[in-house]
């Protein structure tokens, strides 16, 4: 499941699609209208399935610039995993506590911005959470919840604060050995941010791309803005509502995406870093950001914060608007969203 979706997509996003018409990559196009048709491409990288949309004249000219972007977030993928070992990522966590590590530019890029939403959130974004990772598994068959004395132990190796960067020698040291740090929530926003880059660059105005609940929407669809549905957190075949968009990016974190229930409690994949726990609260938060990578970050940031706190940082940055589905089901809308959307539609 993904927590965005498409109104009326007639070609739905997802690993089941792929599996039933046994190919590992679709295309799909939409009827020609004097704008062209609209082209869809699904693949899986990241860890999650990505769409890209695009509305065009020129089928070729898309195909090209469909893969050159797939290309694209796959580079990314080598350098920002922490699950792929021979990452500049999975680097660093080898020699926390024990050495500075050289990274590319790009890397430091993202690392800082982390570093800019854990000051602003205080601390509710926190890359360095990965000293968890291993620790909860989400995946369906493998599903582990620490025990009280390994949250006990890797709880305070969660600090942003003991992330060291020098960015004139462009390194990155984590103080303490134990530490790791995770880029899940905020890379998958800087690759959609390059990827749309690069398909731009190839001459494509008009598309959307999505990798999982982070989207950027850029120029319009038939002349008119895109029409992106926001996912209902407890209902699959609900939205909560529609937004019409156009060069902006939206990213929704929800408690739906990677969970597992045991003996009555939802566990999910955002953890709150001062409990080392699944942050409570919230069940879904959607952010409107000027780029992807920003809007990827904020929406696990507030999700954490939770709906009040979360809402009064949404309010206080300019150009970032946000929905916020609080754990009893009321949604919270920022002043400039609340004017657009349209409920359940
Ligand atoms: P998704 O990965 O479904 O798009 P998010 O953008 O909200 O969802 O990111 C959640 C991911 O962020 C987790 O899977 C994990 O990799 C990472 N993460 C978990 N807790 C935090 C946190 N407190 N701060 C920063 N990243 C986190
Ligand atoms: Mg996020």
């Amino acid at each position: 499941m993904s927590p965005t979706g498409f109104r009326n997509n007639p070609f739905p996003a997802g690993r089941a699609t792929a599996l039933v018409l046994g190919l590992t990559f679709c295309l799909a196009a939409t009827p020609a209208s004097s704008f062209g048709k609209t082209f869809k491409k699904n693949t899986v990288l990241m860890g999650t399935d990505i769409e890209l949309i695009a509305s065009d004249t020129d089928e070729t000219k898309v195909h090209a610039a469909f893969d050159a972007a797939i290309g694209e977030m796959a580079r990314i993928e080598n350098v920002m995993s922490e699950w792929k070992e021979e990452t500049p990522v999975s680097m660093i966590n080898r020699m926390a506590g024990r050495k500075a590590v050289t990274v590319p530019d790009e890397l430091l890029h993202v690392i800082v911005a982390g570093q800019t939403i854990s000051e602003l959130s205080g601390g509710a974004f926190d890359i360095s959470w990965a000293a968890m990772r291993g620790l909860w598994k989400f995946s369906k068959g493998d599903e582990k919840i620490p025990t009280p004395d390994e949250i006990r132990k890797t709880q305070p190796l969660i600090n942003y604060r003991d992330i060291q960067l020098d960015q004139t020698r462009k390194t990155v040291f984590l103080k303490k050995p134990g530490m790791g740090i995770g880029l899940g929530g905020i890379a998958k926003g800087y690759a959609v941010d390059k990827a749309m880059q690069v398909m731009v660059n190839a001459g494509i105005k008009n598309a959307v791309i999505k990798a999982g609940g982070d989207m950027r929407i850029q120029g319009t669809e038939d002349g008119k803005p895109w029409a992106i549905g926001i996912q209902h957190p407890r209902d699959k075949t609900k939205l909560l509502g529609t937004l019409a968009l156009t060069n902006i990016s939206l990213s929704t974190s929800g408690d739906y995406e990677r969970f597992f229930i045991k003996d009555g409690i939802l566990y999910h994949h955002i953890i709150d870093p001062k409990t080392g726990y699944p942050a409570r609260g919230c069940r879904s938060v959607s952010i409107l950001a000027p780029d992807t990578m920003t809007s990827d970050a904020l929406s696990t940031a507030v999700f954490v914060l939770g709906p009040e706190k979360g809402m009064t940082l949404i309010k206080s940055l300019p150009g970032i608007e946000g929905i916020i589905v609080d754990d009893e089901g009321h949604s919270h809308y920022s002043p400039g969203i609340e004017r657009t959307f349209r409920n359940g539609k």
